[in-house]
């Protein structure tokens, strides 16, 4: 039973009053890597620092997740490449003082029902793909990928199989061609992968293929991954570095309100949680996309795909020595597996399977029958025996736009956010491209130095 108000004063809503204002040199917003990044470089520099991440926890995608045993999974394979980028080695060892995984990266890919190494040459193939190709050396000069010159190289036989089987075994790509993308930018996205080792003399336009020919020049690749608590284990090592040289780390504040003068676009104040904070400068490391909202402005629609995400434990060890595969086969509805036991050094019990699905179809959506689909996919290429029972299965989706256009060297529509030079806010990446960090975490820290150089905060 509601009580009745006992006078028409207590009927009033009570009085609230704003909270005091915090202030700080530096808000960052968004607290995966570019916002740890920052939050860490703005610290080391002396400048008084807030860090404010919508979700419970830091790392955004790059945090991981536990299973009902205890197992440790990522969304999705995350490893850090060893020196592909030295500033970012060097600062990810730093953050968590050395504690990781060295690891050699063992790569395999899937065609039809053969799982292979990646790079093996040709006469290394099993019979019924190496008949697709001519019975000669391959030069390959391709400068840019296309039916023609992949037919020219590869023989007509390869560049249909290239189109008909390995890239219709994306989806998403798929879906692209429906709606008018041009296939010789899609093919981008399996060219070298599942293409047999060839002495390549083609430009090395992209970085996305210079890294191929740098992997395949190179006897082994290392990859890093921390001891403890999975690929996650990366943004925790931050935050406790950021909470001890005095940053405030504020998670789980999913109802930000942003008092912004219009047209200088001058953020005065950010209030959550009871709390209002202010600073001179605003680092925006949260999507791109989310910073539209905040402003107003309108954005093109990116039309994401769903990201399947399946995560088992099994009984008894894996049947696989790769430490990933890549699947360019349609009749199996897997883009990746991995197997996180052999990044963490725990028992070889664990695979994770992706697949990313357009959103627009009639894709299944639900947990069984991912499970069954990808259990008989794993059990046909050999990598779970027909003994070796789940002993569990996690099932997650999200949206993402990292299968959709987010290879480096293809083109995606980006957002042109221009902002008054006298507004306080700093898009660190205003991109929507889902990139390797060893491409972008170097950017994070070339946008702050030249802002800090050019500006400073308190000059
Ligand atoms: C499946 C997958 C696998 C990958 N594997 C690898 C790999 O193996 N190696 C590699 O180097 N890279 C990998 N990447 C790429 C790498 O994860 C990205 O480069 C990295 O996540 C980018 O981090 P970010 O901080 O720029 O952005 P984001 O990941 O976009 O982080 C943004 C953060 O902001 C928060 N946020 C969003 N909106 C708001 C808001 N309004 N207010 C406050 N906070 C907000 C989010 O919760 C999130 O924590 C992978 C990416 C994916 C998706």
């Amino acid at each position: 039973m509601t009580v009745p108000p006992t006078t028409e004063l207590d009927a009033l809503p009570a009085v609230r009053t704003a909270p005091a204002v915090e202030e700080s040199d530096a808000i960052v917003i968004g607290g995966n890597l570019a916002g740890l990044f920052v939050a860490h470089v703005l610290s080391q520099l002396g400048y008084s620092t807030r860090l404010i991440e919508k979700s419970p926890r830091l790392g955004g995608l790059d945090s991981s997740f536990t299973n009902t045993n205890g197992r440790t999974f990522d969304h999705g394979l995350h490893v850090l490449d060893y020196m592909r980028s030295e500033l970012v080695t060097r600062t990810f060892l730093h953050a968590i003082d050395g504690e990781v995984n060295e690891l050699v990266r063992r790569r395999g890919i899937v065609l039809r029902d053969h799982v292979l190494p990646y790079d093996a040459p040709a006469d290394n193939w099993p019979d019924e793909l190496r008949s697709l190709l001519p019975d000669r050396d391959i030069v390959d000069d391709i400068e840019r990928p296309t039916r023609e010159s992949i037919a020219r190289v590869y023989g007509s036989e390869f560049a249909d199989f290239v189109y008909d089987e390995i890239l219709a075994s994306y989806p998403s790509e798929m879906r692209h061609k429906e709606l008018g993308v041009d296939e010789a930018e899609l093919v981008t996205n399996v060219y070298p992968w599942f293409f047999p080792r060839a002495t390549r003399t083609g430009a090395r336009t992209t970085v996305s293929r210079s890294y191929h020919e740098r992997m395949r020049s190179e006897p082994v690749e290392l990859m890093l991954y921390p001891k403890e608590g999975g690929f996650g284990g990366f943004a925790d090592a931050f935050r406790r570095k950021l909470e001890a040289q005095g940053v405030e780390v504020l998670c789980g504040l999913d109802d930000l309100a942003y008092d912004i003068e219009r047209g200088s676009q001058t953020v005065r104040s950010i209030e959550a949680a009871d709390r209002r904070f202010s600073a001179p400068r605003v680092y925006w490391c949260a999507p791109v996309g989310a910073l539209c909202g905040v402003l107003g402005v309108p954005m093109a629609d990116t039309k994401p795909d769903w990201f399947m995400l399946g995560s088992f434990q099994m009984e008894d060890p894996v049947t696989c020595d790769f430490t990933e595969l890549i699947v360019g086969a349609p009749e199996h509805a897997i883009s990746r597996v991995s197997f996180p036991g052999k990044f963490s050094g725990g028992p070889d019990d664990l695979i994770q399977v992706e697949h990313a699905v357009p959103r627009a179809g009639e894709w299944p959506l639900d947990k069984d029958h991912w499970r069954e689909t990808w259990l008989a996919s794993l059990s046909k290429l050999g990598i779970v025996g027909a003994s070796n029972a789940v002993v569990d299965f996690d099932f997650k989706r999200f949206p993402t736009l990292y299968n959709c256009y987010g290879v480096e060297g293809v083109r995606m529509p980006e957002i042109e956010l221009e902002l008054p030079p006298e507004s306080n806010l700093r898009p660190v990446l205003p991109t929507i491209r889902s990139v390797n960090l060893s491409t972008r975490v170097p950017q994070f820290l070339e946008f702050l130095a030249l802002d800090l150089a050019q500006n400073g905060i308190r000059s």
